[in-house]
């Protein structure tokens, strides 16, 4: 993995983010699977793994793991202030599975309460992939109860606590819609270990698969895939007059109750991780095709 500097960042930063990039993407000469690779899209991840020496990214693109970094390692440091029975922090646990080492870090364990920290921008969790956002959640940390019973620790509540890096006070006041707090504590639901050891039987077979270059392609959900939406607009008008309109029955009475030339236009089910956050795109072949059948489409948007 080469992280790039085209923006001639400060050398400190470049290398540090270098350092914690690799670390968190898979490569051949690990000999172990984390969580966050099991919850990743089978095909995406053995891409990652097959192109590790490859794939390019930019300081710049990755620049907000070092936030998330050095919350974990505050938190690391100053547990032992904390008051509780048992506790402990970034703590790495294994488990073996159908002959496949696992390997999860735990951000944060005290007094039955699992706690993961996230860093994330204020859309991610306030937009419709909230619940995308929560159910890939619910995986991870339900796979961290899962270490930790294996190991006699007891688990009684799954938490993330999220600190907005984007939180703005000025947005909050004017929109009711908007976190009131830069930060949010999303409980998670405790799954039964059977559908836990069932998931990750799952996640492992299609990994093995898609090792062997017989790739299934990411699902929608996978692929961040938003739903198809309509707008109207006036032929040569650069704004829609109306937008995200839910089905196209709708989009046709609003455009025939219009006088002049209007006409509809689909938008939206956009693969938006395939898009804009897949490291591994241009590797996919799935990715190819749809650029090859929406070049119109992509171009127009542009
Ligand atoms: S480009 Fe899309 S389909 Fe291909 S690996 Fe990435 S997320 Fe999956």
């Amino acid at each position: 993995m080469q992280i790039t500097n085209k923006h001639n960042i400060n050398k400190v930063i470049h290398t540090v983010i270098e350092k914690i990039t690799r670390q968190q993407f898979a490569s051949k000469e690990d000999a172990y699977i984390r969580v966050t690779d099991i919850i990743r899209p089978s095909h995406q991840f053995a891409l990652i793994e097959k192109h590790f020496d490859e794939i390019k990214m930019d300081v710049t693109e990755t620049i907000f793991t070092m936030i998330g970094t050095a919350v974990h390692g505050l938190i690391a440091k100053h547990i032992e202030h904390i008051p509780a029975l048992v506790k402990f922090a970034e703590k790495r646990f294994q488990t073996v599975f159908s002959n496949t080492t696992i390997s999860g870090q735990i951000d944060l364990y005290m007094d039955g309460t699992l706690t993961d920290f996230k860093t994330s921008g204020v859309w991610g969790l306030t937009s419709s992939s909230r619940s995308k956002k929560i159910a890939e959640w619910t995986k991870q940390l339900n796979i961290y109860k899962y270490f930790l019973e294996k190991n006699n620790i007891d688990v009684y509540s799954l938490e993330i606590v999220v600190i907005y890096r984007d939180w703005s006070r000025a947005i909050a006041e004017k929109n009711d819609d908007y976190p009131k707090l830069c930060y949010d504590t999303v409980k998670i639901e405790i799954l039964p270990n059977h559908e836990i050891e069932e998931y990750i039987t799952n996640q492992l077979e299609k990994i093995n698969i898609a090792r062997q270059g017989h790739t299934e392609e990411c699902s929608d959900e996978d692929k961040w895939k938003k739903k198809y939406l309509f707008k109207v607009m006036k032929e040569g008008a650069k704004r829609a007059t109306r937008s995200k309109i839910e089905d196209y029955e709708t989009a046709k009475e609003i455009k025939d109750s219009l006088d002049g030339n209007y006409k509809i236009i689909q938008e939206g089910g956009k693969p938006t991780r395939c898009l804009y956050y897949c490291n591994v795109k241009e590797y996919c072949p799935f990715y190819k095709n749809y650029i090859k059948n929406n070049k119109e489409l992509l171009t127009n948007e542009n």
